[in-house]
């Protein structure tokens, strides 16, 4: 496996495969890779010839008060496992590779102004300005998503959609540690106390995945998932929202597919889950 950091060497080896009539899975990812990551990586690789997975830590989709000073890193650790899993190139430029003086920003309306678009305004259109580069450079046939950032796959499958991109987006489950907290680069920043008061999150998804159900009110069920929340102390309730699983507008009553999506805050983290609901699907 290869670590590059230059766009035009993933141009040039990609071009070879092209050449050669090999497919192109692409997994975009803020790298400090775990088990969640390693589940799309895998996944690229037994559905494509060739498998890049990108670890840039983009500036633009963090707020002038968020994390990204702070975020985690770990190169070694990161090519370590793309290399164990298949993956052909590990895509690691600079900001400055990515940005220069950018006067363009992709921007998919309404659908931001709903659940972490709320408290992170600028947050989805550095996702899709930045994916659509990455989506220029690496030029996939298949790229993954994971449904723990559900509101996101929604907004790429939007993006895609409307500006006729030329790849298949694909999503794939959350994965979570064995006591239920989704896995996420960010749990490195709970405190032993906060790490399990964490679990009140999956907590009140377990409970909404159990008790939603057709032509319920979803102020009921936010209600009930709320009050699994507020018994823990360190928990801080950003939202608990019921949405149209492909607006992400509300709903009042739970009659479509629909998101069922949280955000906490556990002391100074802030962490998010969800699930959907489909009323055509049966319950598992
Ligand atoms: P990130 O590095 O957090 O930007 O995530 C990169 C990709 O991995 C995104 O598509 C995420 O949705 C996905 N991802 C992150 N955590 C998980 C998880 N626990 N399960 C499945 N996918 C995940």
């Amino acid at each position: 496996m290869k670590i590059v950091t230059t766009i035009a060497d993933v141009r040039a080896t990609v071009k070879a495969w092209r050449q050669a009539g090999e497919t192109v899975g692409f997994v975009p990812t803020m790298g400090f890779l775990h088990e969640g990551h390693a589940s799309l990586i895998s996944r690229a690789v037994a559905e494509n010839d060739h498998v890049v997975v990108s670890t840039f830590v983009n500036p633009t989709q963090f707020g002038p008060t968020e994390d990204l000073d702070a975020y985690p890193r770990d190169e070694a650790r990161d090519a370590a496992l793309c290399e164990s899993i298949g993956a052909d190139i590990m895509f690691r430029p600079d900001p400055a590779e990515m940005y220069d003086n950018p006067k363009v920003s992709v921007v998919v309306k309404d659908m931001n102004e709903h659940l972490c678009g709320l408290s992170r305004p600028i947050h989805f259109h550095g996702v899709c300005t930045v994916v659509t580069k990455l989506f220029n450079i690496v030029t996939p046939d298949t790229a993954y998503f994971g449904e723990k950032d559900a509101q996101q796959l929604a907004i790429i499958r939007k993006m895609v959609a409307d500006l006729n991109m030329p790849l298949k987006i694909v999503g794939c489950p959350i994965v979570r540690e064995a006591d239920g907290l989704a896995k996420s680069s960010r749990n490195t920043y709970l405190s032993p106390a906060e790490r399990e008061a964490a679990l009140c999150l999956s907590r009140s998804i377990f409970y909404g995945r159990d008790h939603i159900a057709v032509g319920m009110a979803a102020k009921e069920l936010e209600t009930a998932m709320e009050d699994i929340i507020v018994k823990e102390p360190l928990a801080k309730i950003e939202y608990v929202k019921v949405v149209d699983a492909l607006t992400m507008d509300d709903v009042t009553i739970i009659d479509r597919p629909v998101l069922v999506a949280m955000a906490v805050y556990i002391g100074k983290t802030r962490l998010i889950d969800n699930f959907s609901f489909d009323p055509n699907v049966s319950k598992q």
